[in-house]
């Protein structure tokens, strides 16, 4: 498929996980791929190397999206080397998990800014690339715990739902000017996130998803392409619960 050919992308935290199975699938359909990362710049040119083998585009860009510096800077890169910018996939996350007692006020601050902040800064540098040639969309990775809450992940909780929130507000805001704004909200996914979780509780996880399987990067990928794509062209405001069923 090369729906997307001709489209340059910009992915947060593409070097690993979801994100990096979103640059492949966007650079699979077609596009001229931006990779950013925070600190693993062996992982982004990993990502990079395999999609110029398989003769896509990509490079690589590192940036701490939080950072009001560095985030700006990115898409300054962007549209130096592509003149434009048409789909951006805010994706860069962490977690900083514990029960509230035990959480500190800077494992508050920590999620809030990496996972909410850059999505804001992001979006408000997309926004004025956007506006400006009255096209473009914006995908927010939320979570089905932004919307279901999950004890032990107050702060990642309130990261995820303050990100559908933006989302919504973005979309009504930029639908005049031709720019749509979704959100994608995974269930729980196979990833450096998720790998150091024990047996019992991935156990457990499992039984809670009505199609007994953890998801992969892939299916959250296909979900941000499509909505990226012009298949998704009368869709904005929404966001796309991608998890097996969990939460429904
Ligand atoms: P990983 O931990 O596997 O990867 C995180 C990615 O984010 C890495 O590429 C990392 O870069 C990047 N990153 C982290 N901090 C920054 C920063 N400050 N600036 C730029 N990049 C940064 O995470 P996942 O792939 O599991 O998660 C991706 C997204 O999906 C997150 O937003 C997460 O909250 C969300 N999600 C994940 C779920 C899951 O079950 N895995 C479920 C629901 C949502 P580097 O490699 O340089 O460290």
């Amino acid at each position: 498929m090369s729906d997307l050919k001709g489209k340059v992308a910009l992915v947060t935290g593409g070097s690993r996980g979801i994100g990096k199975a979103i640059c492949l699938e966007l650079a699979a359909r077609g596009a001229s791929v931006f990779v950013n990362y925070h600190r693993n710049a062996d992982a982004a040119a990993a990502v990079v190397a395999e999609i110029t083998a398989g003769g896509g585009e990509a490079t690589a860009l590192q940036a701490d999206v939080q950072s009001a510096d560095q985030a700006p800077a990115l898409f300054k890169d962007v549209t130096s080397a592509k003149g434009k910018l048409d789909i951006l996939v805010n994706n860069a996350g962490i977690t900083r998990d514990n029960v509230i007692m035990l959480l500190r006020p800077s494992d508050f601050d920590d999620v809030i800014s990496t996972n909410l902040r850059s999505t804001w800064l992001c979006c408000k540098e997309a926004s004025r690339l956007m506006m400006r040639k009255r096209s473009g969309c914006i995908i927010n990775i939320s979570s089905v715990v932004g919307i279901a809450g999950n004890g032990g992940q107050t702060n990642y909780a309130a990261s995820k739902a303050g990100i559908i929130g933006l989302t919504k507000s973005l979309a009504k805001e930029l639908a005049v000017r031709g720019v749509r704004v979704n959100a994608v909200a995974p269930g729980f996914v196979e990833t450096d996130m998720t790998a150091d979780l024990a047996d019992e509780i991935r156990d457990k996880a499992v039984e809670a998803i009505p199609l007994r399987r953890l998801g992969y990067p892939a299916d959250i990928a296909k979900a941000v392409a499509f909505l990226a794509s012009e298949d998704a062209s009368y869709i904005t405001g929404q966001t796309l619960v991608v998890d097996g069923g969990m939460v429904m």
